[in-house]
């Protein structure tokens, strides 16, 4: 079987497809700068990589350009990321006309992303219209947070017209890593409780009950919670509207203020937490601090979800900064040995796997994420089930 995975950004396509049968991957590659004079095409297989430069007017360019290089004749499904399911989708879906309807419902909730997600989901249907197409949501696994913790203390008028509660993203992420360490443990899923965080350029923290999301810090979008790359996470809700007031900003000004111009970057001015450390080494004192606020807030939310559990089996770090970082999961963690959480300094320092002493009581891991592959077994669980319906 073999599965193409698409993720189509507002100027970009990425790819990758798998050959289900060894899960691995044939050939991966994207397209960047759409509508722009100059876009550029990668390429790759396990052999070779290559790229040139070209411009794609559109996503239907941009698509056709990869079709071009899909050798692979008998393709058997595509999955497509989609970002928001809103509370449609509690788990990946055959996409048909109502799914493409719903997606299309749920743009006001993420107006940056769904919109180019569906264009690339249309546009692939029309390329492949042999095969089935399936949508892997980002918010599906946290369809089963409870009321308590998916729920704004705003008036309650405002979640049923507008549907305003938190959604939670990353799903695809924190499901596969947690899945990696239940096989790792030997434990079934759904008897473990797991503290997920994935800490990329977007970062986010998920409670795992029982094997299914309980909470996590992202909320209606991805701007709530951890301090990101140049997102703010948490802050005072009023903030926004004492700088409308103080900077004469509109509403989208402070949206990219707090979107683009803070996190990391807004402490110190770069998102990019390599370079972010490097300044740190050099002794920049903003460095510093924003390495510091980093990893705080992280804290915080290890020890919230701790209680909100109330019984951990273990931590899981993943993404670019979570899988590479021995420093900050090391700051994430310090002093936490009341709490049963202890870090074997030197296995850390590695990068290894299991990163905890042996009398952790909460065990530690790194486990590098793969939403790509998490979505290609989606899609293939949805067209088997398909199948077996039809047969039935
Ligand atoms: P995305 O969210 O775009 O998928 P990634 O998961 O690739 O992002 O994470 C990107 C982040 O990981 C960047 O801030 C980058 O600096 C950081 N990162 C990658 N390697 C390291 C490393 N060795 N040490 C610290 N941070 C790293």
């Amino acid at each position: 079987m073999k599965i193409l995975v698409i993720n189509t950004g507002s100027s970009s396509v990425k790819y990758q497809l798998f050959n289900m049968q060894d899960e691995s991957v044939l050939c991966f590659g994207r397209v960047e700068k759409i509508g722009e004079e100059k876009g550029l095409f990668v390429y790759g297989t396990k052999r070779e990589e290559f790229n040139f430069e070209k411009r794609f007017p559109d996503h239907r360019a941009a698509f056709s350009e990869i079709e071009k290089y899909l050798t692979e004749e008998n393709l058997s499904a595509v999955g497509h990321r989609v970002v928001h399911g809103g509370e449609f989708f509690s788990g990946s879906v055959l996409i048909d006309d109502r799914v493409i309807d719903a997606i299309r419902k749920n743009i006001p909730l993420a107006p940056l992303h769904n919109p180019s997600n569906l264009e690339g989901i249309c546009v692939a249907m029309e390329l492949f219209p042999d095969v089935p197409h399936v949508a892997v949501f980002d918010t599906a696994f946290h369809q089963s947070i409870p009321e308590e913790a998916f729920l704004y203390a705003i008036p309650y008028e405002l979640y049923e017209k507008y549907k305003i509660r938190r959604y939670g993203f990353h799903g695809t992420s924190h499901e596969y890593v947690a899945e990696v360490v239940s096989e790792y443990m030997g434990i079934p899923l759904s008897k473990l409780n797991l503290i997920t965080v994935h800490l990329g350029n977007g970062a986010s923290i998920t409670a795992i009950k029982n094997g299914r999301s309980f909470d996590t810090s992202m909320g209606m979008t991805p701007l709530e919670g951890l301090v990101m790359g140049t997102r703010s996470g948490d802050i005072d809700p009023a903030i926004p509207f004492f700088l409308m007031d103080h900077l004469k900003a509109s509403a989208s000004q402070v949206y990219e203020i707090l979107n683009h111009q803070s996190g990391l970057k807004g402490i110190c001015g770069k998102n990019d937490m390599r370079e972010v450390l490097a300044l740190r080494e050099k002794g920049d004192k903003k460095a510093d601090l924003a390495v510091r606020m980093y990893a705080y807030r992280v804290k915080k939310y290890i020890g919230a979800y701790m209680a909100v559990l109330e019984k951990v089996d273990a931590i899981v770090f993943t993404a670019g900064v979570g899988e590479n970082s021995a420093y900050i999961r090391e700051l994430c963690l310090l002093g936490l040995d009341s709490f049963g959480i202890r870090l074997d300094k030197e296995k850390n320092q590695k990068n290894l796997r299991e990163i905890s002493t042996k009398d952790s009581k909460v065990r530690v891991f790194v486990i590098p994420t793969n939403e790509e592959l998490k979505i290609a077994r989606e899609t293939k669980k949805v067209v088997k089930g398909v199948l077996y319906e039809k047969k039935k």
